[in-house]
């Protein structure tokens, strides 16, 4: 997909709709999604592991990475990176948990969160508006210390620091919390770690 296509994305991502103009007039649809990226550690697709496999230049790598925008990347909550299962994880006999069981923990800390934004006006963490964010849903206060470090820092911008806050609070629910701790806000600071290049 070319990168102007992708950017595209921004706008509707943060808005919740999505604006065409025609000669007619704009028409604004509704547009709330959940946007889930997927994309190759390099052209060549083998830039994994140790990337002994790769035959791409590393100008090649970074021109296909840069694909992926700054400002779009900074609305990327969650990313992570996949390694190649080795012999090792080949030769595992456990399974993972279940998605079942994973399904009821979710379910639980969604009810969590939409009990506390009763009569709010929304229900979901990814939801609380900024203003919010700012006074009543603050994490602990030496997480929001350490948040204002990392602005500080410039390692990210006002508007990462607000996703970090709302995806903080879905660790929290995760984790029985009634406050975002250090290690929640951690966590999910780390859950936007860089994708490698
Ligand atoms: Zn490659």
């Amino acid at each position: 997909m070319r990168s102007g296509c992708l950017d595209s994305l921004r706008q509707p991502l943060e808005s919740g709709t999505v604006t065409i103009a025609r000669s007619i007039g704009n028409l604004t649809f509704p547009a709330q999604f959940l946007l889930v990226l997927a994309a190759n550690p390099c052209p060549c697709g083998k830039f994994t592991g140790r990337g002994r496999n790769c035959t791409c230049t590393s100008q090649q790598v970074r021109r296909y990475l840069g694909k992926l925008s700054g400002p779009l990347m900074d609305r990327i909550d969650l990313r992570v990176q996949v390694e190649p299962v080795g012999r090792v994880d080949m030769a595992r006999n456990e399974l993972g948990e279940s998605s079942q069981v994973i399904r009821e923990r979710v379910i639980a800390a969604r009810q969590v969160a939409e009990k506390r934004f009763a009569g709010m006006g929304w229900s979901l963490n990814s939801q609380i508006p900024a203003r919010a964010l700012r006074s009543t849903f603050q994490p602990e206060r030496g997480a929001m210390n350490f948040l204002h470090d990392e602005l500080d820092r410039e390692h990210i911008t006002a508007r990462g620091l607000h996703k970090i806050i709302r995806t903080s609070w879905s660790f929290a629910d995760l984790h029985g919390h009634s406050v975002p701790t250090m290690q929640d806000v951690q966590d999910a600071h780390a859950m936007r770690g860089k994708v490698e290049a």
